[in-house]
Order: C-alpha cells, then structure tokens, then sequence
C-alpha cells in the first residue's frame, strides 16, 4: 500500500497507528513486493501472515496464492480485514497464543509477516515449535533481533535465541531497512530475515530436549564459565570438553552451535548400528492367520518376508481427552518423521501383547499406567503384516521421550486429529491410520 493510501485507510477507520500493538505499517510496495518474492509460495500452497495490519504484505501474497490465513490482533482491523479479503481466513486473537497445531491438517504451510516488535521473539517461538508444519518463514524482525538470530559464535550477539531457532532453521538476514519505509517511522533499524528448515544431516544427531536444556543452563549467566552452568546436568564436564576438544574454561557463547549439539549428544551411545534401528538379534515369533505361533526369525526377515508377526499400540489421552501422538525419529528404517501412536512396539518372541504394552510405554514415554485393552486388529497390509493389540491408559504427562526414537510428541484433539487423518493421511505410520479407525469404530457402537 502506498502512503497516501494507508493514510486514507487509517481516516477512514477513524483510528491511528497503536505503539503498543507494535503498528509500524510498510508504505514501500517495492519492499512489499520483494519481501513477499522471498518465501516463494507457490499458486497451491497454504501461507498464514502474523500482523497484517492494513494488508501492505497482504495483497502481493494473495496475488501468489489464494490460500492465505490472516491471524491479527487489532480488534479495530478486523471488519475491515474481513471486507478487504472476503476469501481469506481471518483469525482475531494473538499470534504468540495461536494454535499451530491447528495448520497441520492444511500440510506444509508457509508463514510471513512484518512482526510486532514488542513480541516477535514469543510469535518466533511459537511457528518454529516442533509441531508447527512450517516449511519456510520470512519476517520483518528489529534489526537487533534479527542479529540475534543470525550471529555466529564468538559474537556478542550470539546467544540462546541463536540456537534454540538455530537447531531446526538457517537463519538468513536478505536486507536492512531503515525506519522511513514504515508509518509511522519506528526508532529502531529493522531487518528481513528468512528461516529455511535445515535438512537432516545438516548438524550432528542430539536429544533435543537435552540441548535446549544445556542451552538455558549455559547462557543462564553469560560471565560465567561453561563448566560451573552446566555442573550439575553435565558433571563430568571437563572428561566432555577434553573429548569435544574444546577448553574446560570456555563460555557458552564460545561453542558454534555444531558443537553444542555435540555436547548434548555426549557420551555418545555405542553402537553400531545407525540411531533408531532396532538392536541385532531381536526375534520376532511368527504367527499364522489366526494368530496362532508357528515359529520365529529375525526382525529383518520378518519385514522382508512380510511373514505375519505381532505388535502393541497404546493411546494415552490426557484428562482433556487429547491423545499423545509421538512423531517417530529420523532415524528409523520404518515411516520415519511420521506420527504414530503414543507407544508402540513389536512384541518379541516369547512375550505377549499384556507384558509387551507396559513395557513399550516406559521404553518409549518413560511412565506407567494402568491400560485397558481396546481391540485386536487382524494382520494386514496396513499394519505390515502385524497382528496388533491395541491399549489405551491416561496420563497427563511430562514424558521423556528417547531421542533416537521419537523426534517430538505433542497432545491432539479427536476433532483435529479426525480432520487431519482425513486431510493428511501420509503424515502417519499407517499402523497407527488402522489402529485410530478401530478407535473410532469402537467408540461411537
Ligand atoms: N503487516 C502490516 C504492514 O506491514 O504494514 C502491519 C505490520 S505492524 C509492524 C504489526 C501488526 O501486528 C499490526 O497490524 C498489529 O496490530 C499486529 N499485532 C500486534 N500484536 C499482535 C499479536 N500479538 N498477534 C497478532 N498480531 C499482532
């Protein structure tokens, strides 16, 4: 939008700019234009913008895609946002609160926006959230934000938002912009940035959770040395540093972020096998067509074959009546990055379904629960050959989720999760598609 158009706009709405929702609004339709140029969205693709404000960046998305979802907080914009793009979805509310989970069902989404500055770094947190399916970002952040996140090790800059976006996004600065681009000016230099997800592989495998974890502790206190942060969640620190090969007198902004991955996947697990696959010699029984055993082989040739063998599924809902799904690791032979069951597990020879479910609920969430048993699901293609047993139990959690399992996990409504299987169903292990259409059966006769 042009200045003189935005200045029209605002008269006419009866309103001025509000410093504290953070109302900067872009009057350079060149900056406009290119800013949007940078996320790339494609004529189908799905986009969301945090902030639009009058719809300065608005109007050249939707000349890209018709798919748009508008989430603005201003209460006085929004009639007016609802008669300027009748076809686009309108969300009044907070983008920093937003429910990122609800874009799932929608796939791969592309999110853009000229952020407000007095929360950027709460909405930032928010879309890179592991269950966020954003597949690229572009924002207009404070300049002094946008270093933040983009700084190198070493650099005064450089700090825990650096990693904790860092571990899942490449962050780019594309261009400065000066105040005068904005109405009104704000006192601060601003700075488009992109945020492209790194591709697996990109960085050394670590826990996750553990790395945010160290991350906290270390940037806790930045004078201090790493070592004293990190006594307690590391107290062999010094055996660490000697093997990482760095000084056991570093500071925490010193170590780039590769080695910080390296230091939360220390001491790295023995084995020689890749993260994720199962351990040699795991036997499998294999079973006939009624589920009878009529002898064993390995997990291997049990795939390979397709020889019809046994596994467990467990539901966890939450006293909110929300079930757990866990998205399986990278690193799995089987439907890795797909969303599967709370647990799940193949039952090894000798075992039964009743002794396996518990166990794979600790090994996989870390807790116990009484379960109940929920259906028997004959082998299939969909559960690959398997005869599973499925369980249900509550629990409202904290989990602890092994990390060369299980990539994330995250609570899901029946609605949403109903609406996303439909929508999406290759974003699931297919085993856990069957075992959520038993579910439903079995919960509506
Ligand atoms: N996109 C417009 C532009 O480029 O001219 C406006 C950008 S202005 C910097 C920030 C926008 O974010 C404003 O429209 C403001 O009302 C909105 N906003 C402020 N706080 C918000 C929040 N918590 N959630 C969503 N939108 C918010």
């Amino acid at each position: 939008m042009k200045l003189s158009d935005i200045q029209a706009t605002l008269q006419a709405l009866h309103t001025s700019p509000t410093k504290s929702l953070g109302q900067n609004f872009l009057h350079d339709q060149n900056l406009a234009d290119w800013t949007v140029e940078q996320l790339d969205i494609q004529p189908d693709e799905p986009w969301v913008e945090i902030g639009p404000g009058l719809g300065s960046l608005t109007d050249f998305a939707l000349k890209r895609s018709p798919h748009g979802t508008l989430i603005e907080k201003d209460d006085r914009l929004i009639d007016y946002l609802h008669e300027k793009y009748p076809t686009l979805q309108i969300v009044h509310g907070d983008a920093s609160q937003f429910d990122v989970r609800s874009l799932l069902p929608g796939g791969p989404v592309k999110i853009l926006g000229n952020l407000p500055y007095y929360i950027s770094s709460q909405i930032l947190f928010n879309f890179t959230a592991e269950a966020c399916p954003a597949n690229g970002m572009v924002f207009t952040l404070q300049r002094e934000l946008a270093e933040r996140l983009a700084a190198n090790s070493g650099s005064k800059a450089f700090g825990s938002p650096t990693l904790l976006i860092g571990l899942r996004w490449k962050v780019q600065i594309l261009k400065m912009l000066p105040p005068t681009v904005f109405l009104p000016a704000p006192q601060v230099e601003s700075a488009v940035v992109s945020l492209t997800p790194r591709a697996s592989g990109e960085l050394p495998d670590c826990d996750r959770s553990r790395f945010s974890k160290l991350v906290k502790l270390g940037f806790s206190q930045r004078r201090k040395q790493l070592g004293n942060l990190l006594s307690q969640a590391l107290p062999r620190w010094k055996d660490a540093a000697a093997e990482l090969g760095f000084q056991n007198t570093v500071r925490a902004e010193a170590l780039s972020l590769e080695q910080w991955c390296r230091l939360s996947a220390w001491p790295a697990a023995k084995s020689d096998l890749p993260l994720g696959q199962d351990s040699h010699g795991e036997q499998f029984d294999i079973v006939d067509q009624n589920d009878c055993v009529i002898g064993k082989t390995s997990r291997k040739e049990a795939h390979e074959k397709q020889l019809r063998h046994r596994a467990v599924h467990v539901f966890i809902f939450n006293s909110k009546g929300e079930l757990f799904l866990q998205k399986r690791s990278r690193w799995k032979d089987v439907a890795p990055l797909l969303w599967d069951s709370s647990a799940a597990g193949h039952v090894a020879s000798g075992d039964d379904y009743n002794e396996t479910a518990p166990r794979e609920l600790e090994e996989e969430l870390g807790v116990s629960t009484p379960l109940t048993s929920v259906a028997h699901i004959a082998a299939c293609p969909a559960t690959g050959n398997e005869f599973v047993a499925l369980f249900s139990g509550i629990h409202d959690g904290p989990f602890t989720l092994p990390p060369a399992e299980i990539e994330c996990g995250d609570w899901f409504s029946p609605e949403l999760l109903q609406q996303w299987t439909l929508s999406r169903p290759q974003d699931f292990a297919s085993g856990f598609l069957e075992c959520w259409k038993i579910w439903q059966t079995s919960k509506n006769s």
